[in-house]
């Protein structure tokens, strides 16, 4: 069974997210930041990490560059609606800098995603 990391602090959109996934037939393995998200991707990696980029205790940013540092082949999806201070695009910009392979906007478009996710995986169409 393919997996996913899911990585997003608010838990309705986790949640939300989550159960969609399930019902396209993938794992799905949750965590509610960066730091959770590190330590379920190096007890075992997902084959793809979709990562909110606003969370406590660890931010999107920070995540995907350790990620990329740590494992260099990880494939990561980035979505964030910014904050009341900082522009999503630009976020996400900085997202697809660090190697996020695709960046979606909040609300996400979610067949869309679910598109991409397939393609990214070479898999599921
Ligand atoms: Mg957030």
């Amino acid at each position: 069974m393919i997996k996913l990391l899911l990585v997003e602090d608010d838990p309705q959109v986790r949640s939300m997210l989550s159960e969609t996934l399930r019902q396209e037939g993938y794992e799905v393995v949750e965590a509610a930041n960066g730091r959770e998200a590190i330590a379920a991707y190096k007890a075992s990696p997902a084959d793809l990490v979709i990562t909110d980029i606003i969370m406590p205790e660890q931010d999107g940013v920070e995540t995907i560059h350790s990620l990329r540092r740590d494992f260099p082949q990880a494939k990561i999806i980035a979505i964030s609606g910014g904050s009341a201070n900082v522009r999503g695009e630009y976020l996400l910009g900085t997202a697809d800098a660090l190697g996020a392979m695709k960046t979606f906007k909040k609300p996400v478009d979610i067949n869309l995603l679910l598109k991409t996710i397939a393609d990214l995986l070479g898999a599921k169409t």
